[in-house]
């Protein structure tokens, strides 16, 4: 009896030990309540790694900040170390202006989220992480935030808190404006190359072209200033080579000082306030409210920052502001990757005794918002010898009253030869074109579902050019170019003509 008594007694404390150590181990990761300065920001991002080393991957942008700090990225995903063929790769940005620190908090919350709900078999958690390659920047901006909190303790009577910790906690910081630029006191969300610009511009071209404007990018980093004449910062070139190298589909940088979600173009011709469409502007409009929609507040506001009202709780950017040289039309304009900006709240700096509510009114948007990188289509482009085609066009025409309606904003493929492209419900031809290839169309009925863990499956398997064709083609490219390039047409005509005479 006494010996069983015994066994019992070591079976409700051993039950006892194991349930308090794994609600530690919970605890140890994230303090609720908390503002994380960079070394302790630092610090949960490692243990969050430790936690779930399976599916997580720690890396830095390229560069670090102004002064010195780390641009700490988290990846989650089944494979964190590398792109899967066929996985869409989505990122969140928080932080960027230094004093908007809500997304900061809520990305080192998310995470903690994404890795114990793994854990713990949350089938909607588990299928998002191995379909999704999801990439977590919580502070693009750490120099503004250190600055911003400086300020704060420096404007604070003595005596008011015991420490920075217990100010950030109770009060947060105030002002408007402190710790917003980086450590030189540039805007880093103007401060991209202006890529509108160039789109504006190619708009009255035949060549118009408003995407992958890669080379643009490239000229107006190695020659110029950014629309306020600023030169560009290490953090805005971490974060450009980063977007042009990443096979991104999806993505959202993450704000403070307004409650809606803003979608491109941020700028428009002449920089006017008004409303600035791009191709893509239903589905923006979609990807927009599947954010404001699913959070508990953004679609019920009554003015609720002194600021407009906005239906639905989503705007177009230039039609709310017009922003030059921002990250958002940036990452539209110069890559497959298409990136919204979330506002999330009117204080920019709020007491950390207000973030649990805070992720709880964004936790189901934050989720949501990153299914959405599953909508349209997906596939491979391949030879007929099964190699995969990098840098392929894939051109987009939607079937509306009965004519096809191109929508002028074209993606290409990986390295890999696989390919995303975000659609809205509806029917359409899709085009593949690479050089020394048959142009491929195929027609598909998209139908998105939510939550769909994979956009349409659509290879293309194009046959190559014969020479004949190619050699053609060649001839009338160059053609082409010597008219282009010569003040006397009329000679080049008769240059190409005799060209054209010799018989191969
Ligand atoms: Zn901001």
């Amino acid at each position: 009896m006494i010996q069983q008594s015994i066994y019992f007694r070591n079976f409700i404390l051993i039950t006892f030990l194991i349930v308090l150590t794994s609600c530690q181990d919970y605890n140890e990761l994230i303090e609720n309540e908390k503002h994380h300065n960079t070394d302790e920001m630092l610090a949960v991002l490692d243990r969050i790694h430790q936690r779930c080393s399976d599916i997580t991957h720690i890396y830095d942008l390229p560069l670090k900040s102004v002064e010195n700090r780390p641009l700490r990225v988290i990846v989650f995903s089944d494979h964190p170390k590398y792109h899967e063929l066929l996985e869409p790769e989505f990122k969140y940005v928080g932080n960027m202006h230094g004093n908007e620190v809500t997304g900061r908090e809520l990305l080192l919350r998310l995470a903690e989220y994404l890795c114990q709900e793994y854990r713990n078999d949350n089938e909607e958690i588990k299928n998002l992480i191995e379909n999704t390659r999801i990439h977590l920047l919580p502070s693009m901006n750490p120099d503004g935030w250190e600055a911003a909190v400086q300020y704060a303790w420096n404007h604070t009577k003595s005596g008011q808190f015991k420490d920075i910790s217990t100010m950030l906690k109770e009060s947060g910081t105030t002002d408007w404006i402190a710790g917003r630029s980086n450590a030189n006191n540039i805007d880093l969300n103007r401060n991209f190359p202006n890529l509108d610009e160039f789109m504006y511009e190619y708009k009255h071209n035949a060549n118009y072209r408003n995407n992958h404007l890669d080379i643009e990018a490239f000229l107006s980093l190695l020659v110029g200033n950014d629309c306020q004449n600023n030169s560009y910062q290490i953090e805005t070139l971490a974060a450009t080579f980063w977007i042009l190298k990443k096979p991104f589909v999806l993505s959202a940088n993450l704000h403070n000082g307004a409650l809606v979600a803003n979608y491109p173009y941020d700028d428009s011709e002449n920089h006017r306030r008004m409303y600035s469409s791009s191709p893509d502007d239903p589905l923006f409009q979609l990807l927009a409210e599947s954010y404001s929609s699913t959070h508990k507040t953004m679609q019920s506001q009554q003015k609720s920052c002194d600021t407009d009202v906005f239906p639905e709780g989503i705007t177009n950017g230039a039609a709310w502001y017009p922003v030059c040289g921002g990250m958002q039309d940036f990452n539209y304009l110069a890559s497959n990757c298409f990136e919204l900006t979330f506002e999330l709240g009117c204080k920019k700096f709020p007491p950390g005794k207000e973030l649990p509510s805070l992720w709880n009114d964004n936790k189901k948007s934050l989720i949501n918002f990153m299914w959405q990188t599953h909508l349209g289509i997906k596939g491979l482009i391949l030879n007929e010898e099964d190699d995969m085609i990098y840098d392929a066009t894939i051109k987009v025409n939607r079937l509306i009253n009965n004519d096809w309606e191109y929508i002028d904003h074209d993606v290409t493929s990986n390295i890999e030869g696989d390919y995303y492209r975000l659609l809205i419900d509806g029917t359409y031809a899709i085009q593949v074109i690479s050089p020394g290839y048959e142009i491929q169309t195929q027609y598909v009925h998209v139908h998105n579902k939510p939550n769909q863990k994979s956009a349409k499956r659509l290879d293309f398997i194009l046959q190559r050019k014969s020479t004949r064709r190619v050699n053609l083609e060649q001839i009338f490219r160059k053609f082409f170019k010597m008219v282009r390039s010569s003040l006397f047409p009329s000679l080049s005509l008769k240059y190409f003509l005799l060209f054209f005479s010799i018989n191969y």
